[in-house]
Order: structure tokens, then sequence, then C-alpha cells
């Protein structure tokens, strides 16, 4: 791929690529806009087709970090870091630790926590390395024993579930509904909790076997993960990889909500439009997934200490989010899509143009973060 031209086309900053012979590290780090704060964004490790396929998927997600961000009125901006494995098996100490190196490298210029195949070990790994890792327990002062059976992101995703149910059925109870999920990783197996509580029926699907029998139960059962698109649902909630709303799986969906954590839904724009065009109601996942980037930009975000009741506070506000944005997009007949991008572009040009210029490290030790 031509990574100057993208970058370009997309304003990113800067792409870092991180190689390491002896833990077999290869990594990329795409850091898209520093204008509201700190960039940051999860670390996702994924066995990709190639090196292209590995840049562009940190170029893409790092976009949606930084509007994430920008639309939930976040201090942050957007980046994201890839790690590139042969094998999902490949999850060593070393690995971990080699770019937790890479990311103490950059001293402040990139923040990182969990993402796909990233969970609370390997965010362990990497601060032995680093500072600059967030979503570890001792970060959260204050947060309830069950804080591991809520999970902002999972919070956050059925907020705007129960937002987008609001619009569609006038109510939002999810009692009765069936919702088809797709991931049972991290957020999706939380959200397995979440709509049972719900009682909402569901029909779950993931390429690993043992983590569908995890949660099969009267009120779940399951399908093959190419069956999930086309399945009869009331709502689809995609928790796994992105691009899945495509030219050959909208054509496929019998639901009326498209509400899910995972990121980069929509393959192209076009395919938002397509949804619209159908009357598909689609959550944006900028706005909906917001939820562990609202906890852990909290305390920089309000200054001072992190505090978790105003952060689950503003989690659920997620909830007047989606819906302010489905009313917009009903009353301007504009997709749902453009309306998050549009908010969250407003707001980084807005501070784009009384940008400060500080460096981004001071930025992260006013965040708590860094050795100082
Ligand atoms: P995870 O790695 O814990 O879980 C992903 C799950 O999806 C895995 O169980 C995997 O086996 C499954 N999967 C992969 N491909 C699949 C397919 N084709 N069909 C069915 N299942 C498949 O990741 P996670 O942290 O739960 O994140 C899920 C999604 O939510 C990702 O897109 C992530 O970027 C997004 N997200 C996560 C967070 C977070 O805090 N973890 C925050 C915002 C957004």
């Amino acid at each position: 791929m031509r990574v100057f031209d993208y970058m370009r086309k997309y304003g990113h900053e800067e792409v870092v690529l991180c190689h390491d012979e002896a833990s077999g590290l290869r990594a990329v780090i795409a850091i898209h806009d520093g204008t509201l704060g700190p960039p940051n964004g999860g670390t996702r490790r994924w066995v990709y087709k190639s090196e292209d396929e590995a840049i562009e998927d940190a170029l893409r997600l790092s976009i949606s970090q930084s509007y994430k961000q920008a639309a939930a009125g976040l201090n942050g901006g957007g980046a994201k870091g890839i790690i590139m494995v042969d094998s999902m098996e490949q999850k060593s100490e070393e690995l971990y630790r080699a770019y937790g190196k890479f990311v103490e490298s950059l001293a402040g210029r990139f923040i990182t926590g969990e993402d796909v195949g990233t969970g609370d070990l390997e965010l362990r790994y990497m601060s032995m390395e680093t500072n600059y890792v967030v979503g570890l327990p001792e970060q959260r002062v204050g947060v309830p024993a069950d804080y591991g059976n809520i999970m902002p992101t999972a919070l956050g995703t059925l907020c705007g579930m129960k937002a987008c149910a609001k619009k569609v059925y006038g109510s939002d109870s999810l009692k009765g509904k069936t919702v088809a999920l797709q991931g049972l990783g991290k957020v999706g197996y939380l959200m397995v909790n979440l709509l049972r509580k719900e009682e909402a029926k569901l029909i779950v699907t993931d390429i690993e076997d043992e983590l569908v029998k995890s949660v099969l139960g009267k009120d779940v059962t399951d399908v093959s993960p190419d069956e999930i698109y086309g399945v009869d649902c009331d709502i689809f909630c995609p928790c796994a990889m992105g691009a899945i709303l495509n030219n050959a799986t909208i054509p496929q969906l019998k639901c009326k909500i498209v509400a899910g954590s995972a990121n980069n839904q929509l393959k192209e724009d076009k395919h938002g439009d397509e949804l619209h065009r159908r009357k598909i109601v689609y959550a944006p996942d900028v706005i909906i997934n917001s939820g562990g980037a609202i906890d852990f930009l909290d305390a920089l975000t309000y200054g001072g200490e992190y505090s978790y009741s105003r952060s689950r506070a503003s989690v659920e506000r997620i909830y007047d989010r989606v819906y302010h944005i489905l009313e917009r997009s009903e009353r301007e007949n504009i997709p749902t899509y453009k309306i998050a991008t549009k908010i969250a572009e407003e707001r980084i040009n807005k501070y784009r143009a009384i940008h400060d210029l500080r460096p981004e490290r001071s930025k992260a030790i006013r965040m708590g973060f860094g050795k100082t």
C-alpha cells in the first residue's frame, strides 16, 4: 500500500514500525491525531495475511480512536498498536515486553491498553517495560468488586443498544428481543451476561468452540460464524473484527438494529449508506464502543483523580449520545455514521485552531503517566 498517500488523505501524524529479532516482534504503531490530547489506543494482536493489511488496520483503527474520543468530548488523541503474529498462540512475555520497550521509547507520544488478542496478562507484561499502559487494576481507585463483570466497553455497548431499541420499538427494554452476538471475547462474553440480565434471547458465534460452549444455555443458542449474519433476530451485535458490514453480509441481515462493540464495522462508508437505505438502525461504532476510552481518560478529562462514579455516569450517557444521533439521522435523512464523523471532526478542528503545540510527553505526564 502507499502509506504516505494514506497518511496524507486521513491526516495521520506518524507510523512506527517495530522489530525485535529475539522475541519475533513485528509491530506497527499508528498515531493519527494528537490535537485533543495524548494519542492513545489499544494494542491488537492478530494474524494478518500481509504487512500491508496490518499497516492498513493500524491506520484505520487509529482514525476511529481519534473520532471516538473527540465525539465523546474526551481530551485524548487517536492511535493504535498492532502486533503481527503467525498464529494466535504467539503471545509470550518476551513478545509483549519487547513491544513495551518500543512504547516506552515513544515517551508518552503513545499510550496503550487492551484490544483484540491483548488482555490483562499482556498489559501486565507491557507495564514491566513502560508506564504508558492503561487498564491495570491499580490505576482504578474505588471501583466495585464486580468491575470486571461490567467493563465500561460492554456497559456502554448495552446502553447504546438500549437507545436503539427505544428509537425502533418505543421502549428500551430488551426483554424477549433476540440478539445475534458475534464474538465472545472480553467484550462479547460480558455482553452475554448483561443481555441475560435484560432477559434477551441470544444467538451467539465465535471461531473458538470453547468460548461458545461456555455460554450456551436455555436462553443462548449458537450458529457457525458464517451463519450469524442471516439469523432471524431483532439486533445484530458485532463484537469481533471490523469490516463485517459489507456487500456480502448486509443483504443477509434480518435485524432492525446493528449495535455492537467492534471497531470499524463498516467495510467502507457506502455500507453505512446502504444500512440507512434499508432502514436498519446502525449505532455508529465510534459512539457505542467508547466506554473504555471514557473510563481510562476520566482523570485527564476532568482533572485530578480517577472517579469511578463519574466515569460510569459518563459511560451511561452513551445512551443519550446514540439516541441523539439516531434522531438527527431521521430528521436530516443522513446516515448515522456521517453524523458521528461530523461531530468528531468539528471538535478536532475547533481545537486544532487553538492547539498550543505542547509536546505529547508533557500532556501524558500531566495525565499521570510516565516516569517523571
Ligand atoms: P477479544 O480478542 O477479547 O475478542 C474477540 C473475539 O472475536 C474472540 O473471541 C475471537 O475468537 C472472536 N472472533 C474473531 N473473528 C471472529 C469471527 N469471524 N467470527 C466470530 N468470532 C470471531 O477482543 P475484545 O477486546 O472483546 O474486542 C472485541 C471488539 O470490540 C474488537 O473489534 C475491538 O476492537 C472492539 N473494542 C474493544 C474494546 C475493549 O475495551 N476491549 C474497546 C473498544 C472496542
